[in-house]
């Protein structure tokens, strides 16, 4: 398959210098395989996702040099084929209705973020018709024991990493869903949640490597758990160092990082932005101009 790479960012916020890290990282890495570059929007979060956000993305990326294939993906618009995908869950007996409160399903908790393990398990048949009957909103669970139970076990779940993770996890990788719990695959007040989306479009997109910070590797245990379960294929994982600020904290949209459109406006160019990210400056990396066609598969990858 035609390596390709996505950047996917939420329109939660302004951009700042680790975004533009991440994006440039995964747009290099295309173009140098002659691959394709993919922008995906992750906006199932109607809360706190806003058009002027995206729009403002799109701006920044392109003044960064990106260019990427077109349409772009906005998950918002998605919402039935993910929805599809947890009925699916449900039939096979993989998922479960979790009435807690908004805080104890984390909800608002940015992907990087460490989740609670949760294994609350499903409630009482009884207690659960009630809790219906009253009309209670719920989330679907993924239940880990289910999973296992229809995996034959967590031990051949594995990925291949070409960065590292935190702790200097590299090369084959064994994944360890056991330690996020009973995640939340859709939501109350969103209808799908993060991790089930970010698998499905990875699948449909063709995306071979996913590129991206150090903090979402955890999301790839979990990814690759879910991967099994719908049959999706496993992309090879490339988890990047985090840039970190003049205070040695990575960069963060909460934190109110300077955003690349303040940066601009103060006169820092691409070029200056790549050098100092220790990146190819603009001129190598037109040198990388996409190779039309690729090369002949020699199988890996
Ligand atoms: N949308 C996620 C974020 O903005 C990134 C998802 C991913 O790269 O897998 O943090």
């Amino acid at each position: 398959m035609r390596f390709a790479a996505r950047f996917a960012p939420s329109p939660t916020g302004h951009l700042h210098r680790g975004h533009a890290f991440s994006a440039l990282t995964a747009f290099d890495a295309a173009r140098a395989a002659g691959g394709r570059f993919v922008l995906r929007i992750e906006d199932i979060d109607a809360t706190r996702s806003r058009p002027e956000f995206e729009a403002a993305i799109l701006e920044d990326l392109a003044w960064l040099g990106l260019a990427w294939e077109q349409p772009v993906r906005r998950q918002s618009e998605h919402l039935a084929d993910y929805h599809q995908a947890i009925d699916a869950l449900r039939d096979r007996g993989l998922v479960y209705r979790c009435f807690r409160t908004r805080k104890e399903l984390d909800i608002g908790r940015a992907p990087h973020e460490p989740a609670r393990p949760f294994a609350g398990g499903p409630l009482a048949p009884a207690e659960e018709a009630a809790r219906l009957a009253r009309g209670e909103a719920f989330a679907w669970r993924l239940s880990l024991d289910a999973a296992r139970r229809a995996l034959g076990g967590f031990d051949r779940l594995g990925f291949v990493e070409e960065g590292a993770g935190p702790d200097g996890e590299t090369g084959q990788v064994r994944a360890r869903p056991e330690t996020a719990g009973d995640i939340v695959l859709a939501r109350k007040d969103v209808g799908v949640a993060y991790h089930l989306a970010v698998v499905l479009d990875d699948a449909l997109q063709g995306i071979t490597h996913v590129i991206r910070g150090q903090d979402l590797f955890e999301a790839a245990h979990i990814q690759r758990l879910l991967q099994a379960l719908l049959d999706l294929p496993t992309p090879t994982y490339r988890h990047h160092r985090l840039l970190v600020g003049p205070d040695g904290k990575r960069y963060a949209k909460r934190d109110r990082a300077q955003t690349l459109r303040e940066l601009r406006a103060a006169g820092v160019t691409p070029a200056q932005l790549r050098a100092e990210m220790g990146l190819l400056g603009a001129l190598d990396s037109k040198r990388l101009a996409p190779v039309r066609r690729p090369r002949p598969s020699t199988g890996s990858g």
